[in-house]
């Protein structure tokens, strides 16, 4: 068996490709073994046996601190390291003894700066949209900066006391409305960190065929950090993908220079061929999203803003329980695709859980790994599924019609609708 290699930028995957997973804790045992035996039946029917995938348990969370004593062994980083790719269930974040958050300390040990959210509607699917169809997004999170990189200091700490004395002695800040009792947290925005996001994002969308990126930020307030971050985007669309975009930036300075006509004819000209870059703030974003969903296809955001964004999105179209996503290193080739729901302790060990969101990041995965014919075939078996009315206790609460389905008989009806296809 071969393992994934990275040759200029592009994954070298054997047809029989060993995968790590971790089952994760609380409902992770319900949904891994309700998700795994579908993505064996669709990459069987679709490849015949010449394209396998050989599951490597590798572990995390609870069963491996029973095991081993700690949270996240260092055989399991190695393992995920050496096979590039995993797939993931979700993971109890451990109270207290500083630890980290498992998901986080994955993301920062492999670097993996994009998080990758597809946001789609299923028919069938309880939403609170009237039009729950026209939301059709892929959301890129920056995943690594922002205030979410965990540099905070506590009110009273020696640093933050001696962070706001420099501040306000060497830097004259005198806007620190209550020097005495803050408490401080550092926003690091890089130039590098935005364009490696903003590109992922950019290179999507022309893979994709789809016509537009939005860079969303609260650039209007936080000019150097999030308007850095729009202004980078559009410095990187105009110079290295400038024969793929044409950005709002250029249509406002068409606009100054030779008048309404003459960009607007530019603007139009370019959708027929080429990407719009464009850039909306965040709030207004989460007004539009709502009022004129179809005007989005692709995302590039910063962390703060990605994280509101996506739960957001998730829920217009059926919340976390159906909601994929993946972490990803464009560079290294690096990713985990995870469901991105938590354990849900409320009804673990019920049958309660819908596997969706675990499948469809499994689907990712196998996008990731050129065999998007197998991750087709799952996808079309939970459209189906959901249009029949076979659906878990989560969207039966608000389908009295629907067929209530536990974890297992779901996962055991899509293999079917596989096998059958
Ligand atoms: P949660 O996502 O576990 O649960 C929130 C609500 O959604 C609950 O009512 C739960 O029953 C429901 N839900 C979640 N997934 C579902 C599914 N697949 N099917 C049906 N219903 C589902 O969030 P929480 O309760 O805030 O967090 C519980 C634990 O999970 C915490 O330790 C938290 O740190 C961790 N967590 C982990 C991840 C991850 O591993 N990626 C993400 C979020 C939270």
């Amino acid at each position: 068996m071969e393992k994934i290699s990275v040759v200029n930028k592009k994954l070298q995957i054997p047809n029989h490709v060993v995968i790590p997973f971790i089952e994760g804790d609380g409902i992770g045992k319900e949904i891994w073994q309700a998700t795994y035996p579908v993505i064996d039946a669709a990459v069987n029917k679709a490849y015949q046996g010449r394209k396998k995938i050989i599951w490597q348990e590798v572990l995390a969370g609870e069963k491996a601190f029973e095991k081993t004593g700690e949270w996240l062994p260092k055989e399991t980083l190695h393992a995920i390291y050496e096979a590039k790719v995993a797939l993931k269930g979700p993971l109890t974040t451990p109270v207290g003894g500083g630890i980290r958050s498992l998901n986080v300390a994955l993301r920062q040990e492999l670097d993996l700066f994009a998080c990758v959210r597809p946001v789609r509607y299923f028919t069938g699917i309880p939403s609170p949209l009237k039009e729950p169809e026209k939301t059709d997004m892929v959301i890129f999170r920056e995943n690594t900066e922002d205030v979410y990189a965990g540099i905070e200091f506590e009110k009273d700490s020696p640093e933050v006391k001696e962070l706001i004395e420099i501040l306000t002695n060497q830097f004259d800040v005198t806007k620190i409305r209550f020097p005495k009792t803050s408490a401080i947290g550092i926003k690091p925005i890089s130039k590098e960190g935005s364009q490696r996001l903003i590109g992922a994002a950019i290179e999507y969308a022309i893979t994709q065929k789809l016509p537009t990126v939005t860079l969303v930020h609260k650039g209007n307030i936080m000019k150097f950090t999030e308007g850095g971050f729009k202004k980078w985007g559009y410095e990187l669309a105009e110079t290295k993908y400038a024969d793929y975009c044409f950005t709002m930036n250029q249509y406002q300075s068409i606009l100054l220079k030779d008048g309404k006509e003459a960009a607007t004819n530019a603007l139009n000209e370019a959708m027929t061929h080429k990407i719009i870059v464009n850039d909306v703030i965040a709030d207004n974003f989460l007004q539009q999203i709502l009022l004129n969903p179809a005007n989005f296809s692709v995302i590039a955001t910063c962390n703060l803003n990605g994280d509101y964004i996506s739960d957001a999105l998730a829920a217009q179209v059926g919340g976390i329980g159906i909601a994929p996503g993946a972490n990803i290193n464009y560079n290294t080739g690096h990713a985990i695709f995870e469901a991105t729901h938590g354990t849900a302790p409320d009804i673990a060990g019920l049958g309660k859980a819908n596997p969706c969101s675990l499948l469809l990041s499994a689907v990712m995965l196998l996008d990731y790994l050129d065999c998007s014919k197998a991750g087709a075939l799952i996808t079309a078996a939970i459209e189906k599924a959901l249009a029949q009315g076979y659906v878990t206790a989560d969207f039966a609460a608000m389908l009295p019609a629907a067929t209530l389905q536990t974890t297992a008989q779901f996962g055991a009806h899509l293999q079917k609708l596989i096998e059958e296809a």
